[in-house]
């Protein structure tokens, strides 16, 4: 029985000399007998099979140890990505002490979904440091949809199929292990999208193993998400903020922004 205590290899914000993040075409052998691989295969790769070939070897190329990967083309897309159409965070930066009140792994932040409280004291004691209710309020701020990413074969129903079939997300900024940068930008560009990734700090995936782990909901480990890369993440969408009162409305398994409602105006959190 694999566990994940065991095969973590450090949890160090950088890879240690020597670690090499995933090679895309070893992630994707591997990945390709389960069920995440086959449905890529069938619902992306053979609808464009030469897009996705060029998303592999660009991806492969990318530097998983670069403080930010920008996937796209042209001086556009930091400013495109000051409004993207999605942000997303690993569900593994949900506090285990005292526990986030909307369990893990999955979908769901009560603080983000209810905006509880327009102050500390309304919003719950779990959520009040929260890496995920803190990217997820600058998301809202500027009016980008908010995913909480669990597996990959989640992310391939909720966002790059619906980016490939209805154009829902063009654009993206997402708050990820290093170990996935090269097989999730596979997904994206294959996708037709446009996003930055950014890394987490402590408590990351290393290896296939404990990324298969995690991919399965089992990570006992809180990761962490770097000060400067918060301040990175507040920086690319404080350029699209806005005024407008916002709450969000859940869709499936991703928050929507859409205009506050009375209940909201009273107060849409606080970070
Ligand atoms: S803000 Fe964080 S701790 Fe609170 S419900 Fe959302 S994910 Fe859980």
């Amino acid at each position: 029985m694999l566990r994940r205590d065991s095969m973590k290899a450090t949890t160090t914000s950088e890879p240690e000399p020597g670690e090499r993040p995933a090679s895309v075409w070893g992630f994707a052998l591997r990945s390709v007998v389960r069920e995440y691989g086959w449905l890529f295969i069938r619902r992306v790769a053979a609808r464009h099979p030469w897009r996705t070939l060029k998303a592999l070897r660009e991806a492969d190329a990318i530097d998983a140890t670069a403080r930010q990967v920008d996937l796209g083309t042209g001086k556009t897309v930091t400013a495109e990505l000051s409004q993207p159409s999605i942000v997303g965070a690993g569900y593994c930066l949900k506090p285990l002490s005292p526990a986030c009140p909307s369990g893990r792994p999955n979908h769901d932040c009560y603080c983000l979904e209810a905006l509880a409280g327009s102050d500390a004291a309304g919003v719950p004691l779990p959520c009040r440091a929260c890496a995920i209710r803190e990217i997820g309020m600058h998301a809202l701020h500027a009016g980008s949809a908010f995913y909480v990413m669990t597996s990959a074969r989640d992310i391939l129903d909720d966002v790059y199929v619906p980016a490939l079939e209805a154009r829902q997300f063009e654009t993206g900024v997402f708050v990820l292990c290093r170990y996935s940068f090269k097989p999730f930008a596979v997904g994206l560009l294959a996708s037709g999208m446009r996003a930055r990734m950014l890394p987490l700090e402590l408590g990351d995936c290393r290896d296939y193993g404990t990324w298969l782990l995690a991919d399965l909901g089992i990570e006992d480990e809180q990761t962490t998400v770097e000060h400067a890369v918060m301040a990175g993440v507040a920086s690319v969408l404080c350029g699209g903020a806005s005024a407008q009162a916002r709450r969000f409305q859940r869709r499936g398994n991703v928050l929507h922004p859409v205009a506050a409602g009375p209940a909201a105006r009273r107060g849409p959190g606080v970070l």
